[in-house]
């Protein structure tokens, strides 16, 4: 006889795995699936950074906790680089995906979870998990659903000194939308007012699709911590490596999440870490790569964008990512007549119907009978798009 802890009771499996899985099985079973669904790279690890690792293949041994130290110290100068933050190799922290390291600051930490509606999937279920109370900031598909100073202010207000984090995540899965500099500044002048802890989750910085990815950290450089990793735009999402980046005046809770990795997974798998300082180095054929990936991402983005336009749906213009967020409310009556009233309903008629595997809107935060759904557009072949986009292909 067993019990199962009641946090974890009534939390399903994660969505994206989820509808992967029963796309993977459809598939299998001879049936034509578009997964749009899983939000993976559909490109290549870069060529230099899979040698690296075979080159690596035979390091067995445990690494440090926090991380080897030449991939701490390449991340540190990509991230100096990059202009995000001013920092050194101690204040780098190496994980198993970036997932597990938000899982493990949930943990390391006390207070509220603060997230705008839309978030990605993982937030707030790994906040129940632990048995934290989340709390959901509204946005509105009108102001590209960004969070604003105002709205954040309004929360915060109430109970000014208690301890919380707040999760950012631009470009932002599941819409594609990222904020303006004046946006980020607004909101870091809010941030530091309350003193919140505020995890910027850039995991996909890289794929922004025109002018340069800009962190919240240069305007909250004290209280910021910079999530990102290799999964989103070196298509290495299997290799599981993700890193946290801290000011050092949080130190301590760099090294608390140190002590739960210590006694947990103990340190990222060696030669996916040695891997990992090539592709941080970076270098010419990084940067093409990375130019070309986005131009891709770009112009496929725009193109689903202007066909759900067209269809009716309400939709933002993807400005990086491999997102979009289109809400089907103006189909609320035809919808209803075939009994279909809630995003999921919505999301399992269409992939039985059609064989298009795509999230419900209740999966990042919104009430079954939000009509809106995300649409991954990364089913395609990207190493093909990869050797057409030096070409013309980007006009077509
Ligand atoms: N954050 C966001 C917004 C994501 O979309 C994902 C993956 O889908 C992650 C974090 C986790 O990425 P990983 O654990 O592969 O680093």
């Amino acid at each position: 006889r067993f019990a199962i802890n009641l946090n974890v009771r009534g939390i399903q499996p994660s969505a994206t795995l989820r509808i992967n899985e029963l796309s993977n099985q459809l598939k299998s079973e001879g049936k034509d699936i578009i997964k749009l669904g899983l939000g993976q790279s559909p490109f290549p690890v870069p060529d230099r950074v899979v040698e690296a690792l075979r080159q690596h293949a035979h390091e067995k041994d445990y690494l440090p906790v926090k991380g080897l130290k030449g991939l701490r110290e390449a991340i540190a100068g990509y991230i100096n680089r990059s202009e995000r933050m001013r920092c050194t190799w101690e204040d780098v922290l190496i994980g198993p995906g970036s997932k597990e390291l938000l899982f493990m600051l949930q943990l390391a930490y006390y207070g509220d979870l603060l997230i705008p509606r839309p978030s990605w999937v993982s937030y707030a279920p790994q906040a129940r998990i632990i048995g934290r109370s989340v709390h959901w900031l509204p946005t509105h598909a009108e102001n590209n659903w960004q969070l604003t100073a105002e709205e954040l202010d309004i929360v915060c207000r109430d109970d000014a000194s208690r301890p919380r984090i707040l999760i950012l995540n631009y470009p932002s899965n599941p819409t594609g939308c990222t904020y303006t500099d004046d946006q980020l500044l607004a909101i870091a002048n809010v941030a530091r007012k309350y003193r919140l802890i505020l995890l910027s989750d850039e995991i996909y910085g890289e794929v922004h699709f025109e002018g340069r990815h800009k962190s919240i950290a240069r305007y909250y450089p004290e209280g910021t911590i910079i999530s990102t990793g290799l999964s989103k735009w070196a298509g290495a999402g299997g290799w599981r490596l993700g890193t946290f980046i801290f000011p050092r005046e949080l130190r301590p809770l760099q090294d608390a999440m140190a002590i739960i990795a210590s006694e947990t997974y103990t340190a990222t798998s060696a030669p996916i870490q040695h891997a990992a300082i090539t592709a941080f180095n970076g270098g010419d054929d990084i940067e093409e790569y990375l130019k070309q990936s986005r131009r891709v991402l770009k112009v496929v983005g725009e193109y689903m964008h202007r066909r759900l336009t067209e269809m009716g749906a309400v939709v933002q213009k993807p400005e990086g990512a491999f997102y979009l967020f289109p809400d089907f409310s103006s189909f609320r009556d035809q919808l209803a007549r075939k009994d279909i009233k809630t995003s999921q309903a919505l999301c399992q008629t269409l992939l039985e119907n059609t064989g298009v595997a795509i999230l419900p809107a209740s999966d990042f935060g919104f009430v079954p009978d939000h009509l809106a759904a995300r649409l991954a557009f990364v089913d395609f072949d990207g190493a093909e798009s990869l050797q057409l986009a030096g070409g013309d292909y980007a006009d077509q």
